[in-house]
């Protein structure tokens, strides 16, 4: 890396989280050369107390892991999801789906982010040939000529590529700076997570209840030396998950113990509690002159249905597809066609999913008794109906509509 003239990339990528991780290692397995920057270091994104979250990693996005070769380091970490069984608070009815109704693909695999990133800079780590991971490096700005855009870092750096790609997550310095509009709204709900060991086994099986306050999901984990474990999302009022928060250990695990319903047994704490705002927001353009937008920075939304990654590890394939084609017919990987297909296969998918959360979670988020019996008469059809629900299985493993080359069964 020169301090002036800078180094010659293909695409540099500004955000190495798990989104802009994994885009960069699918365009350096592809012979893309890339280089990828982050404010923070990886010791930072890979630490126990940094992202308590663990993933949905539906089946598509573990075809894409394994097709890039990122899932191999993870998934002796991962849990099957074999089942999941979504009830509505204490309504006798409930959702019931298992991965075999549908095929041998499990419905998709638990990871905990720590261990995804952990996965990710592992993978980047083989590819360097291809792959610059600059970290930490802030990016001050980037400007554009006709034939090529160039990425400031603080400092002076710079790097030149073909096209510019943020995947800044929800607050974008590059999508502000380029004037993209986004649309959205703050939910009245904090996500509170938290690691939880516990007595029974889960069986591989999800559970989502669906409280007043917002969805409360029981997601299983690998067993820790012996111990079974689940990654809890409990969604909260904002105005009340504050004190949830402050209460000592024994008080919170209380709470949890009334919400999990006893059917785990005895319970305990593993490792601190994070909380999360929630909102929905989606940008009104994904790309503009040589930037492109992928992940969060595009598109985020309420965890309700475990889909956010899914949706960013969709685009990651759509957009690695798009480039790697527009070489191999020697054209500018930043020409108006392809990345007009990029935002076009990936924008109307994202917003479908978006305005489903959004519905899903005002439609169950509450106690008000019609539509309490409305929504408990829906799931029961849905549940009675196998092909309807066949298709809400599919839907959620990411396996249906026109999928990227590196997510169909055999990339
Ligand atoms: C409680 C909760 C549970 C969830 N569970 C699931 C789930 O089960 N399944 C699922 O699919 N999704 C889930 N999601 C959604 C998922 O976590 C997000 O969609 C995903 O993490 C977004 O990743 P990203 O890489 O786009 O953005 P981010 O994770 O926000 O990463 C952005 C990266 O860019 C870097 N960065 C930002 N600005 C700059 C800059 N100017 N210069 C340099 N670096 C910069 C940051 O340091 C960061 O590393 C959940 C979300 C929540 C809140």
């Amino acid at each position: 890396m020169t301090e002036s003239g800078g180094e010659r990339v293909d695409v540099a990528i500004v955000g190495a989280g798990l989104v802009g991780g994994t885009l960069a290692v699918a365009l350096a397995a592809h012979g893309v050369k890339t280089a990828v920057v982050d404010q923070l270091d990886p010791g930072t994104m890979t630490h126990r107390r940094f992202d308590g979250r663990a993933s949905a990693v539906a089946a598509s996005g573990q075809r894409l892991l394994s097709a890039i070769g990122i899932w191999p380091h993870v998934a002796g970490r991962s849990e099957p999801i074999r089942e999941i069984r979504v009830s509505d608070d204490n309504a006798p009815l409930f959702l019931h789906y298992a991965y075999s109704d549908v095929g041998d693909e499990f419905l998709g695999n638990m990871a905990e982010n720590r261990h995804l990133h952990e996965a990710t800079f592992t993978r980047m780590k083989e590819l360097e040939g291809n792959l610059r991971l600059i970290a930490p490096a802030t990016v001050s700005h980037m400007s554009e000529t006709a034939d090529a855009a160039t990425l400031h870092l603080d400092g002076g750096r710079a790097i030149k590529a073909s096209l510019i790609v943020t995947a800044e997550g929800r607050v974008s310095k590059l999508r502000a700076a380029a004037k993209i509009p986004v649309t959205g709204w703050r939910y009245p709900q904090i996500a509170i997570v938290a690691t939880i060991g516990h007595e029974k086994p889960h069986n591989g099986i999800a559970h989502e209840c669906f409280l007043p306050a917002g969805p409360f999901a029981i997601l299983p984990l690998p067993d820790d030396a012996g111990v079974h474990r689940a990654s809890l999302v409990w969604t909260e009022r904002a105005d009340a998950a504050a004190a949830y928060l402050a209460l000592n250990d024994a008080q919170f695990l209380s709470e949890i113990d009334e919400r999990v319903g006893g059917f785990l047994g005895r319970l305990s704490l593993i490792g601190p509690r994070f909380s999360y705002p929630l909102g929905l927001q989606f940008a009104q353009t994904y790309t503009k002159g040589r930037l492109v937008l992928v992940g969060d920075a595009a598109h985020g939304i309420h965890p309700i249905a475990g889909q956010g990654l899914n949706l960013g590890y969709r685009d990651v394939a759509a957009l690695t597809e798009v480039i790697v084609d527009a070489r191999k017919l020697g054209l500018d990987i930043a020409n108006p066609d392809a990345l007009g297909r990029y935002e076009r296969w990936r924008r109307a998918d994202n917003l479908m999913m978006a305005g489903v959360t959004d519905v899903l979670n005002r439609l169950f988020s509450n106690d008000v008794a019609p539509i309490k019996a409305a929504r408990d008469v829906g799931l029961a059809l849905v549940n009675r109906v196998p092909p309807l629900k066949r298709a809400f299985m599919r839907h959620a493993m990411g396996t249906t509509g026109d999928l990227p080359r590196l997510m169909r069964a055999s990339p």
